[in-house]
């Protein structure tokens, strides 16, 4: 999801905003970090070092975890890992005047852990919407969902809205518990058929809306599967309308069905062209597919003829999609929508040895000029983050633009009608960031915003520095964190999505925050430790669903370093970085001279001290001071420099590149 950083500036003080958030950023881009070497360190560290600094928590159940072998102490799935995988088979008619979605489903349940189960819990996230729902942000208010007939491998449940009974199902706001009458053991499987209405919520409403019944951008839509994992069974924590998804693997089916003349933009490939596309449209989506060129496949002209689809005897179109190996399934629909496509050819994502070939879709209204180059936008995304991060596994990428700000699903991205064409591609290239995390790699997004709104807030910033040209785009990630950091505001990154304060505090504890501690751990164990740590994370957990400590141990793995120092203050607590030089003298005589620096840590976070040191001939020294220092409480250290003979010292300054987010940059610097 997108989460505009802006409005954080305009409700909260910004402190620092003036010393440290900008003032003193570079303007030319930092050279790319390089690890921190231990040895160069000056006296004190043999006391410090007897301390392991910070230790941050290990929940009883990852322990648990790790002694029953579904997860590992090196970060990556154990032995006996395990998920659930979850089929859907949907049909879905939407009329647009009502805004009314009918649809059923078939869902096929397969239980792969060891434990029977005597229940399955359904999320019916459209009950955000129910008069009286309870929720923590203000949504347009619909009637809910409205649940036909639920049936169990063919037997028909009833509801039983006042207690848990087994044969019967049990609706509690976004929670729809089915009491099964026999439990399900581990290893069998399940077939669940449920049917269903609910109207679409206008503009407005998070993540999905319609504009004026003209188009739809339709999300949380059909009732899904809870997640059941090894560390806490059953996630039945509510869907209240801040905290995202946590969701099972598995396959889709969907058959959309929807007026003639309305083009469907879906996750998944389109099944039956032939049935909805005439010849003339269908033969540009084949063109697109050859070349890198941007195809106008539904042009306005086509529109204005009645040409975007055939027409129908009975005035629908069934559009069937097909998904493999997704966590949801979202689509977007208009009779207003222009359709470009191209391609994108990204590295061998199945094993064959051959590239992939991505379909590249962008479905927008004609009058919105800043999306004319969303297609380019989408293939530069999807292929800068393929060749990074993980391959890109699914056959499309699709941009549909409408009422939502920026919304992620698979294969199929919302965002609005910003009128800068930049601000098009930065957010589209976030929401395809979330193709990484968590639609690769499926994180509890509720518990864990930091796990794919950080990890993705990190990686975009990437490639829109290298689409724009613009390396220093990632300091408005520090910049926004800079402005809460260790104030009263403040709330920690570890906390679950729908239990933050006011204002931006979410926004930096799942967003700004650990992007920018990632890039400050390149800082400590080097960029190309931080990306490898990516991408063996990304393959490691690929269609799976690591935890916190899963990540943090797989980046102390690839690092080969405890990094709890770390973890614990920035992610548990909300401690600041504060380093300062409070001190300089030279000692010793002309050949023999140091420079004795006093440094002090004022923060209750701990980093290293990367030292720059400038002398009267030119000469630039530099040295790092070791984390381990401040281990054990010490609030200052000593560092001694030799100084060549016949220089004099004339600045001191602590992390130049302002790589680190030093609330106070001002005390970083010595000149005498
Ligand atoms: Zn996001």
């Amino acid at each position: 999801m997108y989460w505009s950083s802006r409005s954080i500036a305009w409700v909260l003080v910004p402190a620092f905003l003036g010393s440290c958030a900008t003032g003193t950023a570079p303007s030319s881009a930092p050279a790319p970090a390089s690890p921190i070497v231990s040895g160069d360190v000056g006296v004190g560290l043999g006391a410090a070092t007897a301390s392991r600094g910070p230790t941050a928590p290990s929940r009883a159940s990852f322990e648990t975890a790790i002694a029953e072998g579904t997860r590992t102490s090196a970060g990556v799935p154990g032995p006996d890992y395990w998920s659930q995988e979850v089929d859907y088979s949907i049909e879905a008619e939407l009329n647009p005047e009502t805004a009314v979605l009918e649809g059923r489903e078939t869902i096929t349940y397969r239980n792969r852990s060891p434990d029977p189960l005597d229940r399955v819990i359904l999320r019916l996230y459209q009950n955000l919407f129910a008069p009286g729902a309870e929720r923590t942000r203000t949504v347009p208010v619909t009637g809910g969902m409205t649940v036909d007939r639920v049936e169990v491998d063919g037997r028909v449940f009833p509801s039983r809205p006042d207690r848990p009974t087994r044969g019967a199902y049990l609706i509690d706001g976004t929670l729809m518990a089915v009491y099964l009458e026999e439990a399900l053991r581990p290893g069998g499987s399940l077939q669940l058929e449920v049917e269903w209405s609910f109207e679409v919520p206008p503009a407005g409403a998070p993540r999905q809306g319609h504009i004026e019944n003209g188009l739809f951008n339709i999300a949380q839509w059909y009732p899904q599967v809870a997640v059941y994992d090894d560390l806490e069974g059953w996630h039945i924590w509510p869907y209240l309308g801040n905290g995202e998804f946590y969701l099972e693997y598995g396959d889709f089916d969907v058959a959309i069905t929807v007026p003639e003349g309305w083009l469907v933009g879906a996750t998944g490939a389109l099944q039956n062209s032939g049935e909805v596309l005439t010849q003339e449209i269908a033969s540009r989506v084949e063109r697109a597919m050859t070349t890198d060129q941007v195809v106008r496949v539904v042009t306005e002209e086509d529109l204005d003829a009645g040409r975007a689809t055939v027409a129908s005897a009975g005035g629908t179109l069934t559009w069937r999609f097909r998904a493999e190996n997704v966590r949801d399934f979202a689509f977007a629909t208009s009779d207003q929508y222009v359709w470009d496509a191209s391609r994108a050819i990204t590295p061998d994502a199945d094993g064959d040895g051959e590239d992939e070939l991505v379909g590249v879709h962008a479905l927008y209204r004609p009058s919105v000029d800043s999306w004319t180059d969303a297609a380019e936008y989408i293939r530069h995304a999807v292929t800068f983050h393929a060749e990074r991060w993980h391959p890109y596994p699914w056959p499309q990428m699709t941009g549909a633009e409408g009422p939502v700000d920026g919304m992620e699903y698979p294969m199929l991205t919302f965002v609005s009608a910003f009128p800068e064409p930049r601000m098009v591609y930065e957010v589209l290239n976030h929401e395809i960031g979330h193709m990484w995390y968590p639609m690769m790699v499926g994180s509890n997004e509720s518990s864990y915003p930091w796990m794919d709104e950080g990890l993705t807030t990190y990686i975009e910033a990437y490639a829109t520095a290298d689409y724009w040209d613009d390396p220093e785009y990632w300091r408005n990630d520090q910049g926004a964190y800079l402005i809460v950091a260790g104030l009263e505001a403040e709330t920690p990154i570890m906390r679950h999505a729908d239990l933050h304060g006011p204002y931006g505090t979410y926004g930096q504890a799942a967003y700004w925050k650990p992007a920018t501690l990632l890039r400050a751990l390149e800082g400590v164990i080097g960029r190309e430790a931080v990306w490898a740590a990516l991408r063996d994370y990304s393959e490691s957990w690929q269609y799976g669903h690591p935890a916190p400590e899963d990540f943090f141990n797989l980046v102390e793995a690839t690092a080969a370093q405890d990094l709890d120092w770390f973890w614990y203050p920035f992610w548990y607590e909300t401690a600041a970085l504060d380093q300062a030089i409070t001190g300089v003298r030279i000692t010793g005589s002309s050949g023999d001279r140091e420079a004795e620096i006093t440094l002090a840590n004022l923060g209750d976070a701990l980093m290293p001290v990367s030292l720059a040191l400038q002398l009267s001939d030119g000469t630039a020294l530099s040295q790092t001071v070791p984390v381990q220092v401040w281990f054990g409480g010490a609030g200052r250290h000593t560092v001694g420099v030799d100084l060549p003979p016949g220089a004099e010292l004339e600045a001191v300054e602590i992390d130049p590149e302002a790589l680190f987010p030093d609330v106070n940059r001002e005390n970083n610097v010595w000149q005498p």
